[in-house]
């Protein structure tokens, strides 16, 4: 931090707005509490209010703001879609929220390069739709690919369902332009699939949660959208069972591009909370969904097949079949993204952890939390991405209840401690933010920590965008 006592905050807002108004139009900056009200809380319904939000649309008022914001002491929070399950896009300091919703060009579909150049506001969905037409895809599409952001996906290296087979978001970003702390633009990466010219900056970005630069441009590869998938559901009647039929599959030389798997409770929770769910089991202990794909409609078929042979000989299955067609495949799909809405939507209180494992130690580590979670009034649904080894976990309970929210807590560190012990991580997609950063000692070394804050301070020495936000204190 530089030294000397700093400005009241009022005054320091005050000053950084007076210096703003040559560079923004009046309605880029909202200073009522109504209209702020809309930026103050994103998917982990938290909620701090700002002190101003600010909707630039291009770099140079990027660059504008976080120049003013250093010469007046205002700490900037960037913002995406808000579905964030971290914190991260939260301004638990006060000062600006910097949303780059406006920023939502496609600005280049390069079919030659298999590239494509947008801004960060562009809503994941909206990328696919485009592609589309063009009969391309980009794979990282995450089941929040209606709301969220493409500057919110690399801020948070998102993963989704289809990551088994063509990797995260880190895997597709070849280039950024980030402005920095203090205003400067500069680009990592750009158009080469290779680059080796010194540190892979785009690498450090990716998943920086938005406390390193704020992404004003982003250039991916994408691929050609494969011809034919197939959907294969299994029901299980022993959790362990899960992990030797994804190691089966595995094994048998067939790489599928999505596995997710969801326990007993949150079967019983989407069958409650969407239209359509009669297809469910509601007595099996777990639901894996496997999806095939690929470009020859014999091939993905004879694939399908083979996942459902090995199947059957499994242990625990008790049924194994492939979706009569599309329709049905899609209905399944929906119950797995509707799944968390549809947790959240008891009405009670939660906590969420996005562990990660060694693939086959998933289906152990969901045993364990669940004899852990056994005889506790608190409940507990696992879900997630089986074939990424991360699982999702759902704690509730009851609004205001002192003793189960203590509950609740202790489980979370414990799901933290067993995590580690299975050689895992604590957050696999969701990333950091406020709500693990507490945690963070669990798995990493003062060493480790320390290394990250030296890296955080050498981007930005005030600690003035997104403070408070994976270190349990400040830069
Ligand atoms: C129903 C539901 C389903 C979900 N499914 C998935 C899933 O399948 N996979 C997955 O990985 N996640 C999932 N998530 C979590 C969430 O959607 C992702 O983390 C997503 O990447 C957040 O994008 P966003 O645009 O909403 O970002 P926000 O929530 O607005 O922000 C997230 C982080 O990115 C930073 N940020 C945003 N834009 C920028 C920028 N331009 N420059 C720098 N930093 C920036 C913010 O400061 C913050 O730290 C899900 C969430 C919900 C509610």
């Amino acid at each position: 931090m530089s030294g000397g006592p700093k400005r009241p905050i009022k005054d320091r807002i005050a000053g950084f707005l007076r210096d703003l108004k040559p560079f923004l139009r009046d309605e880029q900056i909202i200073v009522d509490r109504d209209g702020m009200s809309h930026f103050c809380y994103d998917a982990t319904e938290l909620r701090f209010m700002p002190d101003v939000v600010l909707l630039p649309t291009s770099t140079a008022q990027v660059s504008e703001i976080m120049r003013l914001s250093y010469a007046h002491d205002v700490a900037v929070t960037p913002q995406g879609g808000r579905t964030g399950l971290s914190g991260g896009a939260l301004p638990v300091n006060g000062g600006a929220v910097l949303s780059l919703v406006r920023m939502n060009r496609i600005i280049e579909i390069d079919r030659k390069n298999m590239q494509i150049v947008v801004e960060p506001g562009v809503i994941a969905s909206d990328l696919q739709e485009a592609l589309k037409a063009y009969n391309l895809f980009f794979p990282p599409d995450p089941s929040s690919t209606v709301e969220s952001t493409l500057g919110g996906n690399v801020a948070e290296n998102a993963g989704y369902t289809r990551a088994v087979k063509y990797g995260v978001t880190r895997d597709y970003v070849l280039g950024l332009e980030v402005v920095l702390p203090g205003g400067e633009v500069v680009n990592a990466g750009g158009h080469t699939v290779k680059n080796v010219t010194g540190y892979d900056l785009v690498a450090l970005m990716v998943g920086s949660e938005g406390t390193l630069g704020i992404v004003t441009k982003i250039i991916c590869k994408i691929l050609p959208k494969p011809a034919f998938r197939r959907t294969l559901v299994f029901y299980l009647d022993d959790l362990i069972g899960a992990a030797d039929l994804v190691v089966a599959i595995f094994e048998g030389g067939i790489t599928p591009c999505a596995i997710e798997f969801m326990d007993k409770t949150s079967i019983g929770c989407v069958s409650d909370y969407l239209a359509g769910t009669e297809v469910l089991r509601k007595d099996a202990e777990v639901m894996v969904l496997i999806e095939v794909d690929g470009n020859h409609e014999a091939a993905t078929h004879e694939e399908a097949e083979r996942v459902l042979l090995l199947g059957r000989k499994m242990a625990g299955v008790i049924e194994a079949r492939l979706t009569s067609d599309d329709g049905e495949a899609e209905r399944f799909w929906r119950i797995r993204r509707e799944t968390l809405p549809a947790l959240k939507s008891l009405g009670k209180d939660h906590l969420e952890a996005d562990v990660v494992v060694p693939r086959y130690r998933l289906p152990y580590l969901a045993r364990a939390i669940k004899e852990a979670a056994a005889g506790k009034k608190v409940n507990v649904a696992t879900y997630g991405h089986a074939g990424d080894g991360n699982l999702h976990v759902t704690i509730q309970y009851r609004k205001r209840n002192f003793a189960e929210l203590q509950e609740a807590n202790e489980l979370l560190v414990d799901i933290y401690r067993k995590t580690v012990d299975m050689e895992g991580k604590l957050t696999g997609e969701h990333g950091v933010g406020i709500t693990v950063r507490d945690y963070l000692k669990v798995q990493m070394t003062p060493e480790e920590i320390g290394l990250m804050k030296r890296i955080k301070q050498a981007f930005d020495p005030k600690g003035l965008l997104n403070p408070g936000k994976i270190f349990p204190e400040g830069p």
